[in-house]
């Protein structure tokens, strides 16, 4: 630490076990949630920290040649630690070149537009980071689990999302989207210490049962749902998500492996240093 350019541990973890891959049948049911990769956890947090400092370099280097952005999606049941993982992976970044939006139930205003109306005003600008905490994934999983809307409307938001995320793709975002992936059992214990901690209180939220409730229809929508929008342009991560340092470590590595592969360059000064002198 210290100097930013050393990197205390480096890590090369494989993170294609983790995607949806395109064409390929695929079912949340099918993955684990609770595993550790194979790696003890203090070496993964060091490796976590590793590759934090390199997610702030990359992140610095995306800001600077203010060509192309980063979307990052992130989606999971309630409990499933999407804050936590944002906070975790997120706050040492510079907060001037990385958003966060929230996207909760719409509001009278939202309603009264498309759907990706409000998703499209957030998506983020060149050189920027743009975090998505729910996304317009929930048009196409909540609305069909809830019926929000008539069949007949929320089935072709698939086809939407894709061409939404494709032109996104081809205009200069790179776009990744992770689904933390838990247990009903862990969900339970993770409720139940919102009711146990008074300071954790705020977070419990009644409604959040009937969700808890239609489980098994919510796995098997978004099941679906990713499997029809993951593509090499736009890949989902399942991320098992209950041991929370794996968790963190592999959003971290995918993010940072995405980066290095966008290999976003600084600007070339259009002055000569040399001859510059500053009196
Ligand atoms: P927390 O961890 O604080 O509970 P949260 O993301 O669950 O965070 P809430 O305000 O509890 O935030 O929940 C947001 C709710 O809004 C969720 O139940 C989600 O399914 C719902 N929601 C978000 N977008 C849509 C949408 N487009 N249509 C219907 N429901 C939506
Ligand atoms: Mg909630």
């Amino acid at each position: 630490m210290g100097n930013k350019h050393k990197h205390a541990t480096h890590i090369d973890f494989d993170t294609t076990p983790y995607r949806v891959n395109p064409g390929k049948a695929f079912h949340l049911r099918k993955r684990e949630t609770y595993v550790d990769g194979g790696l003890e956890k203090d070496d993964g947090k060091d490796a976590f920290q590793a590759l934090s400092h390199r997610l702030v370099e990359l992140q610095e280097n995306l800001y600077a040649e203010q060509k192309r952005s980063l979307l990052v999606v992130m989606q999971a049941m309630d409990a499933g630690g999407k804050d936590s993982t944002l906070k975790a992976v997120f706050g040492p970044i510079d907060p001037a070149g990385c958003h966060v939006k929230s996207f909760k139930k719409p509001s009278d205003n939202e309603l009264a537009h498309d759907y990706l109306w409000r998703i499209h005003r957030n998506t983020p600008k060149r050189g920027t980071i743009g975090v998505f905490n729910r996304s317009h994934y929930e048009d196409a999983a909540t609305v069909a689990v809830k019926s929000l809307a008539p069949e007949k409307i929320w089935s072709k938001r698939v086809g939407h999302i894709n061409d939404f995320e494709r032109m996104l793709t081809d205009e200069g975002t790179t776009i990744v989207k992770f689904f933390l992936h838990i247990s009903k059992d862990y969900q339970k214990e993770r409720l139940q210490r919102r009711l146990d901690r008074p300071d954790k209180h705020w977070k419990f939220n009644v409604a959040d049962l009937e969700e808890r409730a239609r489980w098994g229809e919510y796995q098997d929508r978004y099941s679906e749902v990713m499997q029809q929008t993951s593509h090499e342009h736009a890949p989902w991560y399942a991320v098992p998500a209950e041991r929370r340092w794996f968790r963190n470590l592999l959003v971290a590595k995918v993010l940072v492996d995405t980066l290095e592969k966008m290999n976003p360059q600084p600007p070339k000064a259009d002055f000569d240093p040399e001859t510059i002198v500053i009196e």
